[in-house]
């Protein structure tokens, strides 16, 4: 073997790349290789990981191939060698891998076990090098699996996109898969119930569950702390990673792109991504078209808010759980009461239960209907375009009809404005629809009626003192 030679090729190498990358580039991909041997035209280069092997492929080949051509001569061949630990309990105790360049198609994946397979003495065909040497907690829930989620026409879709991506991570066309819809309707259980599934099927997966909030901050502190390549390298090193409520990258420029840069070198591994989202991948706003159109690259599930039967069902799994019992009438009052979502379903139980036993009272329909009354209000509270308008009417002595009609009387200009700043800000409608349900007028005026309210607040006191009002009278009510 003729390191001193191979040492001296590879700095002529690295004289070339040198120029022709930049300088942080250069540094954390081409310093750390070392020269190993020359021999006939083949270069082989010592790389710490199956990782970084991959990336040289994947992104400096070219530049790789053009530095051996100029300095050995047109039949240059590199070779990397790839140092793999051998037995996890003993650190020491490393073998070596050669791979030839620019032959990832035949080592990834599986195929890399049938290297290893032949020829060697490796006890776990099944390692992969450089990965098999992280440990990462999934940062799962365990109290959200598959068998505590009920299934109903709201989340079936949902449900069995999930359990199918469980049991083939990455080897369905469902990928990624996206959850969306409102809140507390089961997108973080269903998530995280695949997680759980992976790691009881696959306990070799390396399964990560992230929100997206916190995957922003990590990569902030990476990007202060100048470690930015440790971030991305990390996350490519997944093979299921679950992204929780992704419309939070909504206006993050820079956390989209990384984003974006780690979600399709996964794809591309066929290593599986499940995201959530509180929206459907073309309702996020603020984010980059090519992301929306990875969003919907697989199956996109809506999950919708459960039917009668669904919280009934629901209900009586949560009550079995916590060893309660309550009549089929009371069960049915509170699916009847409680319908905006799961998550203040399980709150009205809850806060039942709880009552109950601080009373010591049995519960009965009657206490039902006490304990939840200013719960269900409260969750029963749906602030319609139709009752807005009501509202202001009554105020300010303004017939809803003239609301709705083409005066440009002062008095009612200024209710119709108001009714559409309070649609607004109360419901979820869009301005063209707010626009359509109060006057038939367009998108624009909703905007300008907006504004204006907003400008008179700034300006005028006692129309301030109208706004609140109204506001405190719709908000109450
Ligand atoms: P989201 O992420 O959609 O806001 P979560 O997954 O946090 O909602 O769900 C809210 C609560 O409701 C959790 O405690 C969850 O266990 C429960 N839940 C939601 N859907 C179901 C379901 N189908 N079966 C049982 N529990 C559910
Ligand atoms: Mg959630």
């Amino acid at each position: 073997m003729n390191t001193t030679a191979a040492i001296k090729i590879w700095s002529e190498c690295l004289n070339f790349i040198k120029d022709n990358i930049p300088e942080q580039s250069f540094a954390t991909w081409f310093l750390p290789i070392q020269a190993v041997s020359i021999e006939n035209s083949i270069l082989t280069v010592q790389v710490p990981s199956r990782f970084f092997y991959e990336w040289l492929e994947e992104h400096y080949i070219k530049l790789l191939k053009t530095s051996l051509q100029k300095v050995i001569g047109i039949d240059a061949k590199l070779v990397y060698n790839i140092v793999v630990k051998k037995d996890s309990k003993n650190l020491n105790d490393h073998i070596t891998v050669n791979i030839p360049s620019s032959n990832t198609q035949k080592v990834k994946s599986q195929n890399f076990t049938n290297f290893y397979a032949t020829g060697s003495d490796f006890k776990n065909p099944f390692i992969i090098p450089g990965l098999q040497k992280i440990k990462v907690d999934a940062q799962l829930n365990h109290s959200y699996s598959f068998d505590n989620f009920i299934e109903g026409e709201s989340n079936r879709l949902g449900r069995s996109g999930s359990l199918a991506v469980s049991e083939k991570p990455g080897g369905t066309s469902f990928n990624p898969l996206f959850l969306y819809g409102g809140v507390g309707l089961g997108k973080t259980h269903l998530a995280n119930a695949i997680g759980l599934k992976v790691k009881e099927l696959f306990p070799e997966k390396i399964v990560l569950y992230v929100s997206m909030e916190k995957f922003t901050q990590q990569f902030i502190d990476s990007v202060k702390s100048n470690n930015r390549n440790d971030f991305i390298h990390f996350y490519q090193m997944i093979d299921v990673l679950i992204v929780d409520d992704v419309h939070f990258l909504s206006g993050k420029k820079a956390t989209q792109d990384v984003f974006f840069h780690i979600f399709n070198q996964l794809h591309q591994n066929n290593k599986q991504l499940i995201l959530t989202s509180d929206k459907s991948p073309i309702d996020i706003q603020d984010i980059e078209k090519r992301l929306i159109s990875r969003f919907k690259w697989g199956l996109s599930a809506e999950i919708n808010k459960p039917d009668f039967v669904t919280r009934k069902a629901i209900l009586k799994s949560k009550l079995l759980k916590d060893g309660f019992e309550l009549s089929e009438e009371i069960i049915d009052f509170v699916a009847n009461s409680v319908k905006s979502n799961v998550r203040e379903l399980e709150g009205a139980i809850i806060s039942l239960i709880a009552h109950s036993s601080l009373t010591k009272k049995e519960i009965t329909l009657d206490l039902a209907k006490k304990t939840l009354e200013g719960f269900i209000n409260y969750a029963r509270k749906e602030i319609s375009i139709e009752f807005i308008q009501q509202v202001i009417s009554d105020y300010l002595k303004v017939p809803i009809e003239s609301i709705q009609s083409k005066t440009r009387k002062r008095d009612v200009v200024q209710a119709r404005h108001l009714s559409m700043y309070f649609a607004k800000k109360y419901t979820n409608s869009s301005l063209s629809s707010i626009g359509s349900k109060i006057g038939k007028r367009d998108h624009a005026t909703v905007l300008h009626a907006c504004k204006t309210v907003v400008n008179l607040s700034e300006t005028d006191k006692v129309f301030k003192g109208y706004v609140d009002e109204i506001d405190k009278k719709i908000f109450v009510n």
